[in-house]
């Protein structure tokens, strides 16, 4: 039976970084590893074969000779499937497994309980940063324009993270210098204390709970496996923000340590006033003023929106204060509705000084008028007669 491609089994591309490796091993490890399916044989054997997989590749020239020679690349004289460590025998991928999460024996030193495995993936315990943590999740507060928001944009933006450090490849050791078990808890990750009749376990001190020490911490990051550092996302921004709304960009957070996943960045939206229009969800408003003569007589007049110039027609005796409605002038909906309406009040102006052509002309309009009312102060002299 042919053997299955590695990187297949890993389920990465040929072309994937050590870290994606980690990841997608890390991943598969947990999904099949024998102390989460009890008597699963065919999980056993998936294991064994992501086990394998991860220990050829993980070494850049055991991977490079892989990359060139496919399985043979690892078959002895005897043409039988040899570990890939070569020297013959078959490599235990527990072992491997106990490299990787820092672990000496199987099921934990401690004894009783969850195994490794809830230890290390937040299942119980707590506590230990022994094993891999994922990055925090960040915000960055971003103020757009009003017009910004009704159009949505596309913006690089630059902010200060934790991130997998560049010296070690985020292992937190000195390029050269390896991890070793960690000689006060000799790797079991937990020691015991005596107090009294009681005795109890707790997470080593020395090691934080991983059982291992780096011999020499990466002169960088001092162990940690990241470091502070400086990066540009493009984050598009969608049409029909407001203020308040977070964007979540999966994966942009700090980086995590350990192989653990990278935390979310959040992008937290401000929208600035706008000197012209109030917005009320979708909906826009504004006020326009109106020369006196427009209202009494009609006419069209030119209305600002957001999306360029709109045209409004003003009925003859239009009344101050009265509001129009622009369809779909107003703010897009996020959630892909219909577009909000732009609603214009206008204000009758009245003019504050004339000139003496203006005068008469309106001398002679109130003269032709006489004493006719309009229906409004009609139906007030009604009401207000009794007063008089
Ligand atoms: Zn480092
Ligand atoms: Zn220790």
């Amino acid at each position: 039976m042919a053997k299955e491609d590695y990187y297949e089994l890993l389920g990465v591309q040929k072309n994937a970084n050590e870290n994606e490796l980690k990841k997608a091993y890390y991943k598969k490890a947990v999904q099949f590893h024998p102390d989460k399916n009890p008597g699963n044989k065919e999980a056993e054997e998936t294991f064994k074969k992501v086990s394998e997989a991860y220990e050829a590749l993980k070494d850049p020239e055991k991977r490079a000779a892989y990359d060139r020679y496919g399985h043979a690349a690892f078959q002895g004289p005897g043409g039988g499937a040899r570990g890939p460590a070569g020297g013959g025998g078959f490599h235990d991928p527990f072992d491997i497994f106990r490299e990787v999460f820092g672990q000496q024996g199987r099921g934990g030193g401690g004894g009783g309980g969850g195994g490794i495995f809830d230890e290390m993936f937040g299942g119980g315990g707590g506590g230990g940063s022994g094993g891999d943590r994922d990055g925090s999740d960040l915000r960055y507060d971003l103020e757009i324009t009003l017009e910004d928001a009704a159009r949505g944009l596309e913006k690089e933006i630059s902010f200060r993270k934790a991130m997998t450090c560049e010296r070690c490849a985020g292992a937190g050791a000195e390029p050269g210098s390896k991890r070793v078990t960690c000689p006060t808890c000799r790797g079991a990750g937990q020691i015991r204390r005596s107090g009294g009749i009681i005795t109890f376990t707790q997470a080593c001190p020395t090691c934080g709970g991983s059982g291992q020490k780096i011999e020499k911490p990466c002169s960088v990051c001092r162990g940690e496996g990241r470091t502070p550092q400086t990066t540009k996302i493009n984050v598009r921004i969608p049409a029909g923000v407001e203020t308040g709304s977070r964007l979540r960009s999966s994966g942009n957070g700090e980086a995590g340590v350990a192989g653990g996943s990278a935390g979310d960045l959040y992008i937290v939206i401000t929208v600035k006033d706008h000197e012209l229009f109030e917005r009320d969800g979708d909906s826009l408003a504004c006020e326009i003023p109106i020369k006196f003569t427009l209202a009494a007589l009609g006419g069209s007049i030119e209305v600002p929106t957001l999306f360029g110039k709109g045209s409004l027609k003003i009925p003859a005796g239009t009344a101050s204060g009265t509001t129009f409605r622009l369809r779909e002038k107003g703010m897009p909906s996020l959630r892909g509705g219909r577009q909000g309406d732009q609603l214009v009040r206008v204000q009758v102006e009245v003019p504050t000084s004339l000139s003496s052509d203006q005068r008469k002309l309106l001398e002679e309009f109130a003269r032709v008028s006489g004493d006719a009312a309009e229906p409004t102060s009609k139906s007030f002299f009604e009401k207000a007669k009794k007063f008089f």
